[in-house]
């Protein structure tokens, strides 16, 4: 699927407002992309857990800042059928199982012997036929990868080479849902993204998504997983913490362009105060010389 330029992308899932390491790590998906002249692209996860009217405040705060996109932004919620045919592919391989297991049965069960912790207990992978017919008059069923790995290496711009665990996880939802881990992976693959920034509370799930790439005969991407914005305390930024969206600091007389330069501010890539644009600062961005520490912003509590 990688016959076409390669590409960086965004892709927010609309939830809620963003708010300033959000924004951060969008700038930084952008730079990344366009300084290694990647097409930039932006994405929706909207399959689940959508707040209306999030996506339009979304894409209109990241316009704001001054991003930009090569094309027309695509959601998730309109590719079913990539998702069905890609898990359907696997089903027929016989590369996956139907999985009954509440998540209360599996916390509950005994983790398999040299499992990693918090793996799935391998409780339905070897049901019969009959036993899942069984089982399918009490629930439906999720569908999970039949993993041969228990754990999977992945080259990350910023973490050098990561190993982390892979188990059966989870590619469809028992309530037919398309997994955010398998929608990842096949959106990826189709639009040509061979570089992934985003923020590193993904870093562990990255394993799992270069191996499902694997598994389907994708190449993994290269991944840049950059340090989350925190609190005055030192904890993940959250909306909580007072002014940290845009209409909030706009509200407190801090535009968006300001905005921006205090992000490039926090990378390294402006002086205090200084107005920039995307282009000055993709002519500035220099992977190596981004700071490696949480950028501490101190929010102008609401
Ligand atoms: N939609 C995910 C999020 O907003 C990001 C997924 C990804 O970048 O792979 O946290």
């Amino acid at each position: 699927a990688n016959d076409f330029a390669p590409a960086g992308r965004f892709a927010p899932s609309p939830s809620g407002d963003l708010h300033i390491g959000n924004l951060r790590t969008a700038v930084l998906a952008q730079l990344f992309a366009r300084s290694s002249n990647r097409r930039f692209l932006m994405r929706v996860e909207d399959l689940d857990r959508v707040r209306p009217g999030a996506r339009e405040r979304q894409l209109a705060d990241l316009a704001a800042i001054g991003l930009g996109w090569d094309e027309p932004v695509t959601l998730q919620s309109e590719r079913y059928d990539a998702y069905a045919s890609v898990i359907g592919g696997l089903v027929a391989d016989g590369d996956t199982f139907e999985c009954f297991c509440t998540r209360r049965e599996i916390l509950d069960a005994p983790t398999a012997p040299h499992a990693p912790q918090g793996a799935y207990p391998g409780t339905c992978r070897e049901l019969t036929e009959a036993e899942r017919a069984e089982r399918r008059r009490i629930r439906p069923a999720a569908i999970r990868l039949r993993a041969d790995v228990t754990s999977f290496t992945v080259t990350d711009i910023l973490n050098n080479e990561f190993t982390g665990d892979v188990d059966d996880f989870v590619l469809q939802r028992n309530d037919g849902t398309p997994a955010y881990n398998l929608a990842v992976v096949v959106d990826d693959a189709a639009s040509g993204v061979d570089q992934v920034v985003r923020g590193d509370d993904l870093l562990t799930s990255a394993p799992r998504q270069a191996y499902l790439a694997t598994r389907l005969g994708y190449s993994p991407p290269e991944y840049a997983h950059v340090p989350m914005v925190l609190n005055a305390d030192h904890k993940r930024l959250a909306k909580r913490d007072g002014a940290v969206t845009l209409a909030d600091l706009a509200e407190r007389g801090v535009d968006a362009v300001s905005v921006l330069s205090m992000i490039a501010v926090s990378l390294g890539l402006a002086d205090q105060g200084e107005t920039v644009t995307m282009d000055a600062l993709t002519e500035r961005f220099s992977p190596s010389a981004l700071p490696r520490d949480p950028w501490i912003f101190e929010a102008i509590s609401g």
